[in-house]
């Protein structure tokens, strides 16, 4: 039996850290804030956006929340972030994607101030990442990262390999492992031969979106296992892209979900929402 990577006590031993840091800040006077930006009524937007809200309140930040109608138009969006890049009080600015068809998800996160873009997504902070000068490192493959760092796995040397290259987690999840010296493969649904090249992986990250994809014939014995995947099983039932019970013996240590890396995320998101308050602040 693998050993089973628990997410959620790295992610509360990350957020303690940054809610100690914010204590003594506030003890100098100094106040971070995040402003959550939410168009629509999403449902699954609606809970992530009250997750970070929560989590804010937890590490001791101010958090703002704008809750937009779904008919909110682009210039009455961008007029919002122009106003949170110019608001001194707010030091980060999320907007909760997808937003609505009829909005640009690219012209918004363009617009945001690279210094208050806490998820990362802004071109300026994404080309920071490909030359590994950064101050914030996006959300879910840091996570994955620190999952990695609690296993006491060293990336270096090892055969990395990635399912997926989306902008928001294949790409920099690999850019990630190669700044820490892994041998890195991205694989995606192109790729031939899956199931060997995924079998050479040290570390395999699954980042796909498909139920239960990865089974333990995509899995070298003894292998880190981290399933980034958020899927409905046949039963409605939250599940990964990796199929658990088949890995579970296989892996030497593997993520569950949930429990994984989905509370990192938000993990990550308050780290680097105090990286921007100290840089604001001049700490
Ligand atoms: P995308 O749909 O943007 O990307 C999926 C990637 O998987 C694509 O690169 C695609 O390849 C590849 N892919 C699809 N099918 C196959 C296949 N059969 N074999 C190999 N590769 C394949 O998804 P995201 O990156 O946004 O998200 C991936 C998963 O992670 C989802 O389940 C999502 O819900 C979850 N997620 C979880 C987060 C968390 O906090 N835990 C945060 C963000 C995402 P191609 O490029 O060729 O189409």
């Amino acid at each position: 039996m693998a050993n089973i990577i628990d997410g959620k006590a790295v992610s509360a031993q990350v957020k303690e850290g940054i809610r100690q840091e914010v204590e003594a800040l506030k003890a100098k006077g100094i106040e971070i804030g995040l402003a959550v930006v939410i168009v629509g009524d999403d449902p699954a937007s609606q809970v992530y956006v009250k997750n970070k809200e929560k989590a804010c309140e937890a590490v001791g930040f101010n958090s703002y929340k704008y809750a937009l109608p779904a008919e909110t138009t682009e210039e009455e969006l961008l007029a919002l972030v122009d106003k949170l890049n110019n608001d001194d009080k707010v030091d980060g600015i999320l907007v909760q994607l997808p937003l609505p068809k009829h909005l640009d998800d690219k012209i918004i996160i363009n617009n945001i101030r690279p210094d208050k873009d806490v998820d990362a997504f802004h071109p300026v902070n994404v080309g920071k990442i490909m030359i590994g000068d950064y101050s914030f490192l996006p959300c879910t493959p840091a996570g994955v990262m620190e999952l990695i760092k609690s296993t006491g796995t060293d990336v270096a040397g090892k055969e990395c390999v990635v399912i997926g290259r989306s902008n928001i987690v294949g790409k920099p999840q690999a850019m990630l492992l190669l700044h820490q010296n892994g041998t890195v493969t991205i694989t995606h649904s192109k790729t031939k031969n899956l199931k060997e090249v995924c079998a050479r992986a040290d570390i395999l990250v699954a980042a796909v979106g498909r139920a239960k994809m990865v089974t333990a014939d995509y899995i070298k014995e003894g292998a880190v296992v981290i399933d980034v995947g958020m899927n409905r099983d046949e039963n409605g039932k939250l599940c990964g892209d990796v199929d658990f019970e088949d890995c579970k013996d296989k892996a030497g240590f593997i993520t569950p979900v949930p429990g994984g890396v989905g509370p990192m995320t938000i993990a990550m998101l308050m780290k680097n929402t105090l990286t921007a308050g100290k840089e604001h602040h001049g700490v």
